[in-house]
């Protein structure tokens, strides 16, 4: 087995920069390995969730009708995203206008939206204009549904996650609740059921896993476990 020791830190410090995607079904777990693995290596974690999410928070709260092509186009224009790093948690948090808005978007009320809001065409354009010019540098890992085939179709390492229903549901669960004692996990199903639907299905960049994307399925993994299997893939492409 591969144990990430001295030798190990040593071949990080000196390889080269690599993007690193990390794509899959709602609740995967994708966030958890894409921050890890980001820490280890120093590289920048970009959660391009929470920027689909952010805009549709600008989109509920100024009522921008969905079906608006123009009216689309010209929120767009009045949104500027940007991540900041917590200094008290270290992690990177998401701003809309200058808004951290990162605790709020992860209500369920956006959660509902988000899904229609990113299979809007001009939505899309926006969003990936600006994750690529994220990875201008490489030295980043991003997460999402469709950074392996549209952001980055040429990054060096694809990681495509999943695990089983009934297990995701219950770590989103376990999440939300925290938060709103009042919520029910058939609510919590029913919600990643729809937006799983929602995002392999759309017209534009709908969830696939790249051709050449490594699987990952981690129902039966622990953390530790799932983030020694993707070191050992970043390993073989950076030595
Ligand atoms: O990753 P997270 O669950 O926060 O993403 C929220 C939603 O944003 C997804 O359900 C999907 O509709 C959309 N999304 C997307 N493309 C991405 C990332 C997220 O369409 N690259």
């Amino acid at each position: 087995m591969l144990t990430i020791g001295t030798p190990f830190i040593f071949a990080l410090a000196m390889a080269k920069k690599i993007i690193i995607t990390i794509d899959g079904w709602s609740s995967c777990g994708k966030s958890t390995l894409a921050k890890q693995l980001a820490k280890k290596l120093n590289y920048i974690y970009v959660d391009s969730g929470a920027m689909y999410r952010a805009i549709t928070l600008y989109f509920l709260r100024n009522n921008i009708d969905l079906e608006e092509n123009e009216e689309i186009k010209q929120a767009l224009k009045q949104i500027s995203l940007e991540f900041h790093s917590n200094p008290n948690t270290q992690s990177s948090e998401i701003y809309l206008n200058g808004e951290n808005v990162e605790y709020l978007i992860r209500d369920l009320l956006i959660a509902e939206k988000v899904s229609d809001v990113a299979a809007i065409k001009e939505v899309r354009e926006f969003a990936v204009a600006q994750q690529q010019k994220m990875g201008d540098k490489k030295g980043i890992v991003m997460d999402g549904r469709d950074i392996g085939t549209t952001v980055f179709p040429d990054a060096e390492l694809k990681i495509f996650m999943t695990a089983d229903t009934a297990v995701r549901v219950e770590r989103r669960f376990k999440e939300l609740y925290a938060k709103n004692p009042n919520i029910t996990i058939e609510e919590v199903k029913d919600n990643l059921e729809m937006r799983d639907y929602i995002d392999s299905n759309r017209e534009i960049s709908p969830l696939r896993k790249a051709e050449d994307a490594y699987i990952l399925d981690n129902t039966h993994l622990t953390e530790n476990q799932q983030f020694e299997k993707a070191m050992g893939w970043i390993l073989s492409k950076i030595s």
